[in-house]
Formats: C-alpha cells, sequence, structure tokens
C-alpha cells in the first residue's frame, strides 16, 4: 500500500464531485456518498463501500466512470476496485499520515437515525375506503377476504396474499384495511407501504448503520401490509430482511398484507423459500373486471363525481374500455371534465371524441376466446371444437381461421395460440396460418369470410 494517501484523497474528492454533478444528488447520495477512498495498492485504488449490497450496486453500476475519472486524476493508477470496508476501518496511522482522508467521517454518523425517518407509514388515500369498492364476480373473493382482515381481532389468515392484474384494486383494498383498522383500533399499528419503498428505507438504514432500529420499527407493528412486492424480486438482501420481518410478523400472530402482480408460485427473482412462506396464509386473486362491474364502477363513480352521465354512455364505456378499472375512471374523468370546460351535456358523440385514442388502443385488445366465439357461431360448429382433437375438415378449417386469426389480431405468440387451442403444438398453428393464406390467394369467397370475421372482431 502506499505511504500517504493524501494526493489521491484529493483526487477522489475531485472525482466524487464530477460524479455527483454527473447523476445528480439523489442518486449521488444513495450510492457514491458512503464510498470512501481506503488505500491505494500496487497501481489498484481500494475504494471501501460499507455493505456487501451496496458495493456489489456500485461495481455494477459505476465502476467503470469511476476508473475512468481516477485513472485520469492520477497518472500512476491502473484500476480501481470497489471492496466491503466501513470507514472506520481505514487504517488509523494512515488516517493520520492522511489528514484529509475520509470525509465528515462516518463514525459520527454511525448513531445519528437517518433524517426524515419518523414515519414509515405512506399516506393512504382517503377514497380508497371499503364503501368506495364496487363488489362483482372478479373481486368478491379478494374483497370478502380483506374484510375478514380489515374485522379480526386475530389475524384469521397470515399473510393475506392479494394478487391481480395492474389496476384492478389490490391497492384500493389494502387501503381499505388500513382506514378500517386505524378508525376502529385509533392504538393498534398499522403500516402499509410499497416493497420499493420497503427497500429504499432498509438501504438508508443499512447506509446509517441503523438497522436495529429498521428492524425494531417493522417488528413493532400489529399489522404490516407491503405493496407490489414483485419489486423486491432479485434484491437478495432487501429480501434475506423481508423474510425475517415477515416472520417475526407471522410467529407473534400479528397481520401481514401482501400484494403482487403475481401468484406466489409465479413470481420470478423470489427466493424459493420465501415464496413459499407468501402462500402459507390465503391467497386472493382478482380477475379481470366483467362488463357488469365495469358498469357499476361507472355509475357509482360518476354519482361521486356527481355528473350527469347518460346511461347510454356509461355502458360505452363499460363495453369498450376493459383492460382495467384505472383507465375505466381515468376515461370517465376525461369525459366529465371535458363537459364541464366546454360547459356541455355529456353525449355518446363527445365521448367518442374525447376518448379518441383511448377507444383505439382498447380496440386492439381481441382476445383468443372471443375470436374462437366468433368463428364458431361464424361456422356453426361448437367453441368445444376449437380444443377438440376432431380433425373432420367442418371443425378443422374454422379452427385454423380462428388461430389465424389470434395469429393476426392478437400479439400471441405461436406457443402461446397452440395452447389456447387445446394444447396444440406451434408448429400446427403456422401451418393454420400458412393454410390460410393459401386459400385466401385462390378462393376470394372465402378470403371475404375471413375479412369480415376480421372486421367483426375488431370493432
Ligand atoms: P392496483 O393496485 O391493483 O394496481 P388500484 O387499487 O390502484 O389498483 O386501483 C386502480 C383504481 O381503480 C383506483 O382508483 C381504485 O380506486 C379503482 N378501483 C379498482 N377496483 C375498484 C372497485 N372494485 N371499485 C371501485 N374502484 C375501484
Ligand atoms: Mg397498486
Amino acid at each position: 500500500m502506499s505511504e500517504d494517501l493524501s494526493a489521491y484523497d484529493a483526487a477522489w474528492g475531485r472525482v466524487r464531485d464530477r460524479l455527483r454533478a454527473e447523476i445528480g444528488d439523489a442518486e449521488f447520495k444513495s450510492w457514491l456518498g458512503p464510498l470512501h477512498l481506503c488505500g491505494v495498492d500496487h497501481g489498484k485504488a481500494l475504494i471501501g463501500a460499507p455493505t456487501r449490497f451496496m458495493g456489489d450496486w456500485v461495481r455494477r453500476h459505476y465502476l467503470d466512470r469511476i476508473t475512468a475519472l481516477m485513472v485520469k486524476e492520477c497518472s500512476d493508477l491502473g484500476s480501481v476496485e470497489i471492496t466491503v470496508k466501513k470507514a472506520a476501518e481505514r487504517a488509523p496511522q494512515r488516517a493520520a499520515e492522511a489528514p484529509r482522508a475520509a470525509p465528515a467521517a462516518s463514525a459520527s454518523r454511525k448513531s445519528a437515525a437517518p433524517p426524515g425517518g419518523g414515519d414509515v407509514s405512506a399516506p393512504l388515500d382517503p377514497r380508497f375506503n371499503f364503501d368506495n369498492f364496487v363488489v362483482g364476480k372478479s373481486n368478491e373473493f379478494a374483497y370478502a377476504a380483506a374484510r375478514r382482515v380489515a374485522e379480526a381481532n386475530h389475524a384469521p389468515f397470515n399473510p393475506l396474499f392479494l394478487y391481480g392484474g395492474v389496476g384492478l384494486g389490490k391497492t384500493h383494498l389494502m387501503h381499505a384495511i388500513a382506514w378500517h383498522i386505524r378508525e376502529r383500533h385509533p392504538n393498534r399499528r398499522v403500516i402499509y407501504l410499497s416493497a420499493e419503498k420497503f427497500m429504499y428505507q432498509f438501504i438508508r438504514a443499512l447506509r446509517y448503520q441503523d438497522t436495529m432500529a429498521f428492524k425494531d420499527q417493522f417488528r413493532s407493528v400489529d399489522v404490516l401490509m407491503i405493496d407490489d412486492v414483485q419489486f423486491i424480486s432479485g434484491r437478495e438482501t432487501t429480501q434475506e430482511e423481508f423474510f425475517h420481518t415477515f416472520n417475526a410478523l407471522v410467529d407473534q400472530n400479528n397481520q401481514v398484507v401482501i400484494s403482487a402482480d403475481k401468484s406466489p408460485s409465479d413470481l420470478e427473482g423470489m427466493e424459493e423459500r420465501l415464496r413459499s412462506r407468501l402462500g402459507w396464509g390465503l391467497v386472493a386473486d382478482i380477475h379481470q373486471t366483467d362488463y357488469e362491474l365495469r358498469l357499476s364502477i361507472l355509475a357509482n363513480k360518476a354519482d361521486r363525481l356527481g355528473a350527469q352521465v347518460p346511461q347510454k354512455v356509461l355502458e360505452f364505456l363499460a363495453h369498450k374500455i376493459t383492460s382495467n378499472v384505472r383507465e375505466l375512471e381515468g376515461a370517465l374523468n376525461r369525459v366529465v371534465a371535458h363537459a364541464t370546460l366546454v360547459g356541455r351535456d355529456i353525449s355518446l358523440e363527445a365521448t367518442q371524441e374525447v376518448l379518441h385514442d383511448l377507444l383505439r388502443a382498447n380496440d386492439r385488445r381481441v382476445t383468443i376466446e372471443e375470436i374462437q366465439k366468433q368463428v364458431a357461431e361464424h361456422f356453426n360448429i361448437r367453441i368445444a371444437d376449437m380444443h377438440s382433437a376432431r380433425r373432420a375438415r367442418a371443425v378443422a378449417r374454422p379452427r385454423q381461421v380462428a388461430m389465424y386469426l389470434a395469429k393476426q389480431l392478437t400479439t400471441r405468440s405461436l406457443p402461446e395460440i397452440g395452447r389456447k387451442f387445446g394444447g396444440r403444438d406451434h408448429t400446427t398453428v403456422m401451418h393454420a396460418v400458412r393454410k390460410i393464406e393459401e386459400l385466401r390467394a385462390t378462393d376470394p369467397g372465402f378470403s371475404e369470410d375471413v375479412d369480415l370475421l376480421r372486421r367483426m372482431l375488431e370493432n
């Protein structure tokens, strides 16, 4: 190791300033701020990170840039290595030799609590309560489970794991649970936060070497709710901490509520023991909405907005916007806002105009099931024959047409399409697509038929 680090320290200081300017204050503070120069060894600068997690991150994201800048600053340096070492571990005699060592010595930081770390719970949206949640077939199970948890004095199932696609009401239900409990039992500690925020808090605790407080904070709550847990997939250290927190709470029979976009067993990048643990309580999924539910949600929402929306418009929206509730609400908001602005009543024409772009995007989403149904009706065969092994021309041809249309009108891959047709191989689908293209080229009547089907499905 080199005798005097002061020249390198000065260089490191300039490199830090440069990096701060390049990546911005927030990012810098999280990742590069806690780094320090711990030594130089045979032309290699050793930069210490306080934890392995941070070291890995810095290596992956910033090492090249740090190396380039350091090498430019010091002509005798050839490389940079990131090691895991707390600033305090820097050899004391060297610190004495180089008085400009370790910026804002981290020893004083050790005991300081992370700033702004008061209430870890994220704010709750006042609209997200049980009263405003419209129940239908697709969400009744998740709703009932959420209510049970909210009303119970002892965790009825632990954890409650809610999952479903984007915008289908997971966050709404979690906030509703929190509201309900806070209202009835003001002294129970309920914490709701996103998995991302959890991760962020944890990393901050690591950085301030304050993981004890972090652990206490989470392990002393009555109800812990972590939203969108898929976001900690692939983050080993966070998963590890989450796993321990989770176990501690469940062992004490304190309620844990988790949400994700997939079922526990489908969560990729998640440690196996955590995945299986997440599925131990009650797993409740929220399905895609159906028309009835969309219509009641719209009616409910229009009511709350105090807007006069003709039934026809509500039906039109419920029919057209099938993606998720968030988009549905957004569409209604736009229609109402527009009408208020231009001072006119809401009409079907105005609605179509205002939502032009949105409607087009939703139009393109034809499902394979819809295609199968329409094609079966058109050729007068049973829908079941779309999946059956029967090879008679009278059913095989329509099946091929449906596969062809599925390829044309959806973004599904050949194997996915094959699966939806009674688990057929992707080569069968490919063959069907070619066959129909051939027939269309030689038989104008048939081609017209297929075009007609296509137009019907696109509308
Ligand atoms: P997720 O967390 O599943 O992505 P959110 O809970 O954020 O979805 O819901 C998206 C929007 O849709 C929110 O404004 C929410 O209030 C609304 N919403 C979802 N489901 C319902 C429902 N069943 N009744 C009323 N509003 C709903
Ligand atoms: Mg959500």
